[in-house]
Order: C-alpha cells, then structure tokens, then sequence
C-alpha cells in the first residue's frame, strides 16, 4: 500500500467505494488524514463500516472542513448519457469551493512529496492500453527491475508498494482517471491512439482528445504513436515527444514494420531492434503498435542505458499476453481455440479476424452494439463457418447471410462443440476456433471475462484437448 502521508490531518470526503474507493480510504487513513467514504450502495458502505472505516452520507456533513472530494472514476463528472450532467456530491463539493480529485492524483501528490525521482510509466489511449501496461511490466520486470503495475488494470494505484527512486509504477490510466488527476507529471506518458468511445461521459470528441493530451502535458518525456490523426494534432503541440507509427517510418525513434520494432540510426536508416514474428500473445497489426510503444516506454524508462535493449526484444518474445485478448487457450488436433471475449464490439472483433488469414471457426453474439458487424463485412472471406449465440443471433443471421455459412447456436457449449467438430473435419493447416463475440455479454453472462472463462472449461472439456500452458 501507498500510504497517502501529505493529506495528513486533512478531512478528505469519498465517493465510490468500489475496489480502487475502498483502497483509496484505506491509503488515506493509513497516511493520517480523516475519510468520510460514502457510496450508493449500502453493502458497500457496510462493507467499509466492517473494517474501520468512517462512513458518512455527504449530504450531511459539514464541508467547510473538508480539504478534498475524492471521487472514483465510475462518477460521471462532467457528463452522462451524452449530456452534461453533474453529480450531487460534484455539486456539493464546487459549492464549498472543495477540490475535487481522484486516486491517482493522490498518487502523484504523494510521489512529488516522497519520491520525486522515482520512476513513472502512465498509458493511454482508446484501445491497447491494458495490453502496453502489462507489457511495459513485463519487460521491466525481465530486466530485472521492480515493477508496479496498476491503475486501471488489476489493482488500484494506492494498493502497490509507495513509489521510490529504484522502484517503476506502470499505471494505465483510463479518460476517467485523467480527468481526476489535474497534476499527472509521468517520467514516461504513453499515448497510443485516440478513437471515437465514451462519449456518453466526455460529451465531445475534442473534450475526450484533450483529456488524453492531459496525460502528456506534465510528462517529463512522451511516446506518442501518430497513426490517428488527433494523437498526431497532439504530437505537434506538446514538446518532449517521441514519435512512433507503425504505418510508416518516424523520423527518429521507433516504428514497427510487419512483424518488428525499428530504430531509426539517421536519416532514412534504421535497425531492427525486436521481432515479434511468431509471438502468440503479440498477435496482429494492433498489437505492433502495443510492442513499438512498449519498447520505447521502457527504452525511455530505462535510459541511458541502451544496454538493456536486448533485455527488451527478448522480454516481447515471453510476454505471457492478457487473459481473453487473443489468447490462444490451446489446441485439438491442428486446430488452435482464441478466447477473444474481451472483444465486445465489432472494431475490436476486427483485429480478430484480421489476425488470422483464414479457417476461422467464429464464435459470435451476445448483446449487439449499434451498428452490429455491418463493418466487418470485409473479412468474412476468412471466415470458414460461423457459431451464432445469444440475444444477437437473428441481427447477425441476417448480416452474414449469402456470405458466410452460419449455424444458430443458442449457447456457447453448443457452439463450441459444433466449432470443435466442423475444424476437425476442415482440411485446413491450421483452423482457427476463435470466440470473438462482437457484442457485450450480458444478456447471458455478468461480464466478458465470465464468458471467456466458460469457453476455456468447454474446449478443456473436449476430448483430446490440449491447454496451452502460459509463458512466464
Ligand atoms: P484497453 O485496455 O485499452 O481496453 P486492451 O489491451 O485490453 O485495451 O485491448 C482490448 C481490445 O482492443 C483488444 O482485444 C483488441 O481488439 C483491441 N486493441 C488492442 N490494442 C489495440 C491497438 N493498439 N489499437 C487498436 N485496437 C487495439
């Protein structure tokens, strides 16, 4: 735990007491400072009352006392629904001239105050952010070194060990948190790319795309990639910044090609530093973005030391992937099994499908989103057969119809015991059994990562089966 020692004294009020809300108390009070943590939910607030925490409904407390609102990143601050909306405890605290914060900020402030010089590697972006946090760890724990990772991704900021100048804090950050932390000064701030999403909360594209650059302004160094063109009209303003792209070379610094990461020596000449040619976990052009930018995160991080390059190629090459991202579960006879749930909209689905050449046994459905997989029309060519299940069968019958053979599974233990048969009588070299669902998963699971676990016990189950067993 980081315990939150510069708030000492103070009266902090809390909203949200959710994993990272109840870590955040904790670390507050463990630092001396007074919480009052309040939630909506009353088994939350028992759940904090049960283990000596002060619990407090913020309507009625007296906020001339109190220093900050701390608010957890699931409160819509600015916006809800698309609209401007502002929450009753956002109300109160801008009524009482009260700063309003989120753990992350808190993180900083604690950094700045304890540990100033101590290594920070803060992420970004729409999609690929858990992806190059785990990576960027990955690697820096390869190289020896110890690696915090948090944030958005697994635990909260506040539960890892308090930031010190030999220890490196690799923290994904979500629009959410960012918007939360008015101070974010990164060692490292990574971008990676910047489409349309969560716009029901930010309002605007512009508002979202300044949110990301928000990340960036207090960085001491930037990695930006430059292959969308608002993290590009960001690049151009902020000053610090290394360019990467895996659409074309970068002047200096990095870019990814094909299978492998490049370093650009001088004009118009470049080495290859790293080749992810074959690496399971790295699958797909999306995930060379992921690998340029944690090679120049970490290059960055550990610099001067060029030396620890080669320690970085070879820590791509053992990444262990991120469960229900492309993971490759295993194996019957030729075939390869793809948990893939994570991919709950039809852009994510793409990279999927755009992964594998051909053969693919396609696992789909649950609970459409707008638009359905109208845009994925493109790679129903590598599609051999696909599995429908859930509340979206008929929408996507009727998408795939006249292109691709389709089979109305219902459920997924159907659909994975009809996939499993229709690839082993395939004769192709290597069929492909992939759950990409294109769709939430609530209409028959509580969330994606339920799902993807289902489909790893169905294939385990099949006769014959192989688990793939993951790579440290
Ligand atoms: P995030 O944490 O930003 O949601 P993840 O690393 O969990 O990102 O990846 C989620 C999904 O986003 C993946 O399953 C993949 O489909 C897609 N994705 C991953 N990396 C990228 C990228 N660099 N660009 C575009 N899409 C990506």
């Amino acid at each position: 735990m980081t315990p939150v020692t510069h708030a000492k004294g103070q009266t902090v009020a809390l909203f949200g007491l959710g994993g990272s809300g109840l870590a955040t108390a904790r670390a507050l009070k463990a630092g001396g400072a007074r919480v009052i943590a309040c939630d909506d939910s009353a088994s939350q607030m028992d759940k904090a009352a049960a283990e000596g925490l002060e619990t407090g409904d913020l309507r009625s407390i007296d906020w001339r006392g109190v220093s900050s609102l701390v608010l957890s990143p699931g409160v819509p601050l600015t916006h809800k629904d698309g609209k401007p909306f502002t929450h009753w405890t956002v109300r109160l605290a801008r009524d009482n001239g009260v700063e309003i914060i989120g753990d992350i900020e808190l993180f900083c402030r604690e950094r700045r105050a304890i540990a100033p010089d101590a290594p920070f590697i803060a992420i970004t972006g729409t999609n690929g952010k858990s992806t190059t946090t785990a990576l960027i760890a990955h690697i820096l724990r390869k190289a020896g070194r110890d690696a915090q990772m948090g944030g958005n991704i697994g635990a909260a900021i506040l539960s890892l060990a308090p930031p010190a100048h030999d220890r490196f804090h690799v923290i994904e950050c979500s629009s959410f948190q960012i918007d939360l932390a008015p101070t974010i000064d990164p060692t490292v701030g990574v971008l990676l790319n910047i489409t349309p999403d969560h716009l029901d909360r930010h309002g605007t594209m512009e508002n979202y795309a300044a949110i990301k650059e928000r990340l960036l302004l207090g960085a001491k160094e930037c990695i930006v990639s430059i292959d969308d063109g608002r993290s590009l009209a960001i690049a151009d303003r902020i000053a610090n910044v290394d360019l990467i792209s895996t659409r074309g070379s970068v002047r200096t610094g990095f870019f990814g090609s094909q299978t492998a990461v490049y370093f650009v020596t001088r004009v118009n000449e470049a080495a290859k530093v790293a080749d992810i040619a074959g690496v399971r976990s790295l699958r797909g052009e999306h995930n060379l973005q992921n690998a340029t930018a944690a090679f120049a995160a970490a290059a960055a991080a550990l610099a001067p030391r060029a030396i620890d390059w080669p320690v970085i190629a070879s820590a791509l090459r053992t990444f262990p992937g991120l469960p229900h991202r492309l993971e490759q579960i295993g194996s019957l006879g030729d075939a390869i099994f793809v948990n893939d749930s994570k991919a709950t909209n039809a852009d994510s689905t793409e990279k999927a499908l755009l992964s594998f050449p051909s053969d693919i046994f396609w696992i789909l459905g649950g609970k459409a989103k707008e638009g359905g997989i109208s845009s994925l029309r493109s790679c129903f060519p590598r599609v051999a057969k696909a599995f429908l299940i859930g509340a979206a069968t008929e929408e996507f019958a009727a998408a795939l119809d006249g292109s691709v053979p389709y089979e109305r599974c219902g459920t997924l233990d159907v659909a994975v015991a009809h996939a499993a048969r229709d690839a082993a009588q395939s004769r192709a070299e290597q069929p492909v059994v992939l759950l990409s669902p294109a769709c939430a998963s609530y209409d028959q699971y509580p969330n994606f990562e339920k799902r993807g676990d289902h489909f790893r016990a169905l294939a385990a189950a099949l006769p014959g089966f192989t688990p793939v067993s993951r790579a440290a």
